[in-house]
């Protein structure tokens, strides 16, 4: 529930403004054309709409992966709306039994789209039953308990499934498999993050210029989420704090405000450099030992924090452990127990 947890954070000092769902929806791409960035995987899933389109079929059930807030629901919500088709969305932490998946697997209609976010964590047993559901299109139900139980070999609709994962790695092979098209959603460059950021500004009417939007996406770690947090926050303090004028200078005096500082990281981003520095000389340590150091989950940190930080080569990731880089350091301004000893 990676998602909720960004969401129900409350507290402006450590969230970096919470987005409601509302505004997140409404700021989402309804259209494939309105999507930024991501032409590969756009120019891909074109081809194969057109294709199932033009076979009267359903398209082929796609993977998407990729770190929180990069467009893996959105693809799942704007694909069916190219198809002309309709969505039902699940969550794989509430698929706990074959049960749950009946309302949703009986509900399909023909060629319909069923997305499951974070599909890593439905059980075997649910995993199992999708099996013959994503490839015959069937399943079985069992009716009644007991001697008198029968099983029902229901026949389903063709349908597409769409899974979204944090965690290409934990799918096991035969459900990774079951997938013709897999996708995995990268990070968004500063000035695709500049045009998400103008466009829904204008959205919000409260258009932004050239260098407020680039002090956003700059303070945005490469997601678009991120940068309709950033937005949401910069328009609110314009309105209180300066009558509705948005500059740089104002965006940068938001941002300070809630500690998103240069390269854009969040106080939980600098909680944990600060953490392996201080507690852990740095590293090699284990992500659990930070995790609880911190009292924030490890799946939290793997999934929200650590993608943006090996990536921007803060941390590295050895056998022996997750490591604080020399950049690390500079950013915090910190100097290295060995140096300084
Ligand atoms: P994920 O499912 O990968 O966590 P979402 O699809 O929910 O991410 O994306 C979060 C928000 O970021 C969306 O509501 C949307 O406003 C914005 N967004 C994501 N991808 C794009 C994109 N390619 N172009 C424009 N906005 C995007």
């Amino acid at each position: 529930m990676a998602r909720e947890a960004v969401y129900q954070q409350s507290d402006p000092e450590t969230s970096a403004a919470p987005v409601p769902r509302e505004q997140d929806t409404s700021l989402r791409p309804r259209r494939m054309d309105e999507m930024v960035g991501q032409r590969d995987v756009i120019e891909r899933l074109k081809i194969a709409i057109s294709a199932a389109q033009k076979r009267e079929e359903p398209l082929g059930h796609i993977l998407f992966d990729g770190p929180p807030g990069l467009g893996k629901t959105t693809f799942a919500t704007v694909i069916p709306a190219e198809m002309g088709t309709t969505v039902q969305m699940a969550n794989g932490a509430g698929l706990k039994a074959p049960k749950d998946l009946l309302p949703y697997l009986t509900n399909l209609a023909e060629s319909s789209v069923l997305f499951i976010d974070e599909i890593h964590r439905v059980p075997k047993a649910v995993e199992e039953y999708l099996y013959t559901a994503m490839e015959d299109y069937r399943i079985d139900i069992i009716l009644g308990e007991g001697v008198s139980a029968r099983t029902l070999n229901y026949e389903l609709r063709p349908f597409t499934l769409i899974g979204a994962t944090t965690r290409a790695g934990m799918l096991s092979a035969p459900l990774r498999d079951r997938f013709q098209i897999r996708e995995h959603l990268g990070w968004y460059t500063r000035s695709e993050l500049c045009e998400i950021v103008r466009r829904n500004s204008v959205k919000l009417e409260l258009p932004v210029d050239e260098p407020t939007a680039k002090v956003i996406a700059s303070r945005s770690r490469s997601t678009p989420r991120l940068a309709n947090n950033r937005l949401l926050w910069v328009r609110d303090y314009a309105q209180s704090k300066a009558n509705g004028n948005v500059s740089d200078e104002i965006a940068t005096a938001a941002l300070d405000m809630i500690g998103i500082d240069t390269l854009g990281l969040d106080k939980q981003d600098r909680g944990y450099l600060d953490t392996l520095m201080r507690v852990f000389a740095g590293g090699p340590t284990g992500l659990e030992a930070i995790a609880h150091t911190m009292n924030v989950s490890s799946d939290t940190l793997e999934d929200e924090v650590e993608p943006f930080l090996l990536r921007s080569e803060l941390i590295v990731r050895t056998r022996r452990g997750r490591m604080a880089t020399e950049k690390a350091y500079h950013h915090l301004q910190r100097v290295r127990p060995e140096a300084s000893a």
